[in-house]
């Protein structure tokens, strides 16, 4: 790569959103280079694990869709409200969620981008992995390029795709330093099993898949877990809000190791090999962490780099959303006259797409400040599961008088109400 060098598209990043908009922009016939740090996309990245697929079988069209290496369609949705002695799990299945095109796959980047990565090529994508953009090349006010050590690459127009953490947003002042409360930690583990166990031990059929959320697994720490079943391995993980971590006396590895031999968990990965290890930050904010503008004249901001990403409480959502970012953007480029319009048509694609829907869960992350959600609302949930199935013999306790002592012991009427008003207000 030269200083002369020019090319129609650079994208930075050979993740979900970069290289989704690699791919349709070779597609259409434009000269594109994805310049990724990892020597092979994939490498670098780490996901929960379950992709919503909306905006993949728009990208892709139904054929190639039906051809990508996604791991099983999910119609059991889980969540688990655990304490120290068991769990109370409300199991939900709905087979409505794999008609046709499956609702929602799990999905292991791993496998998944590196074969985005040949649609892109294929498409006529030149990916450069091992190379990190270091900083953005200006001419009068305009972004024309970037830097990568000696080298500069110029481009009509650069896409940064460069995840959560951009610093490359940062660097042409699109976005500030990422704050610990708009920001969760992430650690997850992929452990390998037998196909046929997991769908004995989650109860699923073939080709089925399971994705369970954890509350009451973080020391009370804002956060949870969760767990998806691949075709031969659990994707199992906990994303933990970093600044209580900090005050907290247990390290993350060790939260983690916990929650594995809990004993609701253990038995569903017992016997199984732990064959990826990997942390990385996850964005909590949600519509409110989108900076206000996520172009300049020359540039384009998409996925996690434009703080895309939600937060429902029963799910993350930042893929489907890198995507849908990625096809705005590339459609932006591809339908504008003159190169000052991009910006303009990209933020108008993304105001009738997926900001509104990042719009409705916005208050979300007040519900992750509530504290108590975290271990008294799962303990109190089991401490009632623990009365009303209790049998030993001895003269029962009324059941409302018992409950109204659990629910005061645990959590505290006042607590409760204030509680479940700013709850409601969140939704
Ligand atoms: C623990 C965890 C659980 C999650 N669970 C889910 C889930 O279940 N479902 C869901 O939809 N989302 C989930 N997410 C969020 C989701 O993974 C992200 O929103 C999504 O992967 C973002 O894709 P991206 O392409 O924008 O960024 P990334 O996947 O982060 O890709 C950015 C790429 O840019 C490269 N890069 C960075 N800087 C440079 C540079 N300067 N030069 C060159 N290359 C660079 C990186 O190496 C990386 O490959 C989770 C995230 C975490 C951490």
């Amino acid at each position: 790569m030269s200083g002369e060098e020019k090319v129609d598209v650079l994208v930075i990043g050979g993740g979900m959103a970069g290289l989704s908009c690699a791919y349709l922009l070779a597609k259409a016939g434009k000269e594109v280079v994805v310049v990724e740090r990892g020597e092979s996309c994939g490498g670098k990245t780490l996901t929960g694990g379950r992709i919503y697929t909306y905006s993949l079988e728009k990208l892709l069209g139904k054929e190639l869709f039906s051809q990508a290496p996604l791991e099983r369609p999910i119609v059991k949705e889980q969540i688990a409200m655990t304490h120290s002695q068991g769990a109370l799990t409300i199991d939900y299945t709905d087979y409505d969620f794999k008609e046709d095109v499956p609702q929602s796959y799990s999905v292991l980047q791993a496998v998944f981008n590196p074969w985005l990565a040949e649609q892109a090529e294929e498409a006529g994508a030149v990916i450069a992995g091992g190379i990190l953009v270091e900083n953005l090349i200006e001419k009068d006010g305009r972004i024309i390029g970037v830097k990568m050590g000696d080298e500069e690459m110029l481009a009509d127009l650069v896409v940064a795709a460069d995840g959560i953490n951009s610093f490359i947003a940062q660097k042409a002042g699109l976005r500030g330093d990422l704050i610990g409360a708009e920001i969760a930690v992430g650690v997850k583990e992929l452990i390998e099993l037998p196909e046929g166990i997991i769908n004995a031990r989650f109860g699923l059929s073939k080709g089925e898949g399971a994705a369970r959320l954890f509350l009451g697994v973080t020391e009370g720490i804002g956060g949870g877990g969760f767990l998806y079943t691949n075709r031969n391995s659990i994707s199992l993980g906990l994303a933990i809000a970093p600044e209580k971590l900090g005050e907290q006396k247990k390290p993350l590895p060790d939260i983690m190791q916990d929650f594995k031999m809990h004993p609701s968990i253990y038995p569903l990965i017992e016997g199984g090999e732990t064959v990826e290890y990997g942390a990385h930050l996850v964005s909590e904010a949600g519509y409110n962490g989108v900076p206000k503008k996520l172009y300049r004249e020359g540039l384009l901001v998409v996925g996690d780099a434009g703080g895309l990403c939600i937060n429902m409480g029963t799910s993350i959502r930042g893929m489907d959303l890198a995507i849908a970012s990625a096809i705005a953007a590339a459609n932006a480029y591809l339908e504008a006259q003159n190169a000052t319009e991009v910006g303009n048509i990209y933020t108008k694609k993304l105001s009738e797409t997926i900001l509104p829907t990042m719009k409705i869960y916005r208050k979300y992350p007040v519900m992750m400040e509530i504290p108590r959600l975290f271990k008294e609302y799962p303990l109190m949930a089991n401490d009632i599961m623990h009365f009303l199935f209790t049998v030993d013999g001895k003269i029962p306790k009324k059941m409302l008088k018992s409950i109204q002592k659990v629910v005061k012991q645990d959590v505290g009427l006042k607590n409760l109400l204030s509680d479940g008003w700013k709850g409601l207000r969140a939704l």
